[in-house]
């Protein structure tokens, strides 16, 4: 075996030093011009943050969305969440809604169906509803705080661990919750508590609150408001999660009930919401249940479906038919399709990239001498 000799040690410990010499930082007036010119470019990037994101991640993504779907629709997304819930609405006036955000494992996926099929040049979001405080509800606020800009937004009556909370109280105690109310009050001021009579309206639409009609329930569910969105005279019923006994009080407490066109069934089409009392009331021509495929719930209940063929409902389901489009146009004409978007499950940030392209930017400019290894 061959001896390292003293000198041969020197040898490389001399070629190693040449090395990392030769590796340290080279100033000209060259390299700082090239450097700035990059950076400036870089800066600039940043103008085109929405159109750079959505074409890095959503160039392999398919929308199922025809012709016959005009621009100026209303439109209303029940957005496959696997086991959560999630609408969002296009207004007609170019505003739009969001009825809840799904839980924390569909976030990156409802965010990147808002970018994709909703808000392709834009950021920003008029309300957000959270019907109440259970993760699959709330879970995917926290990631739509932070892509997109919410403007207003409707709380469950349901306080946080962190909050200061009257005597009486509900207190949902979760982490998620907990990180759902401090994002919220990051991204707005413009925070009310759900509640029955409250009305948002626009241009030939509005969307009422029929609930919640107390003050406190015990169970969480039941803080669910009863909403009612009616555009060119079609109605679209969402509940949330609240029980029978809400959905008794909503039929006692109101005489004049609309028939409903859409149903988003309560609490994912489980057998304790969807009365008979409340079908009767309403009528409904369609019901979205929202549910994750094979979930452990066993939602939709069979009885549920049994009730709902019973008014003669068509049933529509998120575990089935994949995220779910219905559609009205200016003459008050409906339609849905189905499948409208089969996603993706990545997101990459344009500042992840841009603080990728600075560092060899970097390197280019003022390391980028060729190492010279004598022999
Ligand atoms: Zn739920």
């Amino acid at each position: 075996m061959a001896k390292i000799t003293k000198d041969k040690l020197d040898n490389v410990k001399k070629k190693t030093t040449q090395k990392i010499r030769s590796r340290t930082m080279k100033f000209s007036k060259g390299r700082i011009i090239a450097f700035v010119i990059c950076a400036i470019i870089i800066g600039l990037s940043f103008l085109f943050t929405t159109q750079l994101e959505n074409y890095i991640n959503f160039s392999i993504n398919k929308i199922n969305i025809t012709d016959e779907v005009g621009a100026d629709d209303l439109k209303i997304h029940y957005i496959d969440v696997g086991q959560g819930d999630c609408t969002f609405i296009e207004l007609p006036d170019g505003k739009n809604m969001i009825i809840d955000t799904g839980s924390r494992s569909s976030a990156t996926e409802l965010a990147n169906y808002i970018s994709k099929v909703i808000l392709t040049d834009d950021k920003t979001i008029d309300y957000m509803i959270l019907t109440h405080s259970d993760e699959d509800h709330i879970g995917g606020s926290v990631t739509i705080f932070d892509r997109f800009d919410v403007l207003n937004v409707y709380r469950p009556n349901i306080y946080s661990k962190s909050e200061t909370a009257p005597d009486d109280a509900t207190i949902h105690s979760s982490d998620i919750y907990d990180k759902a109310i401090s994002s919220m009050y990051k991204e707005t001021n413009h925070i009310l508590y759900n509640e029955a009579g409250i009305i948002i309206d626009g241009e030939d639409y509005n969307l009422m609150f029929y609930g919640p009609l107390d003050e406190n329930y015990d169970d969480v569910n039941d803080y669910s408001p009863i909403l009612i969105f009616t555009y060119k005279e079609k109605t679209f019923m969402f509940t949330g999660d609240a029980s029978s006994s809400v959905e008794e009080d909503f039929v006692n407490n109101y005489t004049a009930i609309p028939e409903i066109d859409v149903l988003k069934t309560g609490h994912h089409g489980s057998k304790t919401s969807t009365s008979d009392e409340l079908l009767s009331a309403t009528s409904p021509d369609f019901a979205v249940i929202s549910c994750g495929e094979d979930n452990k719930y066993g939602h939709p209940n069979e009885e549920t479906l049994t009730r709902l063929n019973n008014v003669g409902a068509t049933i529509l389901r998120t575990d089935l038919n994949g995220s779910i489009l219905f559609f009205v146009n200016d003459n008050g004409e409906i339609g849905y399709q189905i499948d409208t978007y089969v996603p993706n499950t990545y997101y990459i940030k344009w500042w992840y990239v841009a603080t990728t392209l600075g560092v060899i930017v970097i390197f280019i400019c003022f390391f980028s001498k060729k190492i010279k290894i004598k022999k």
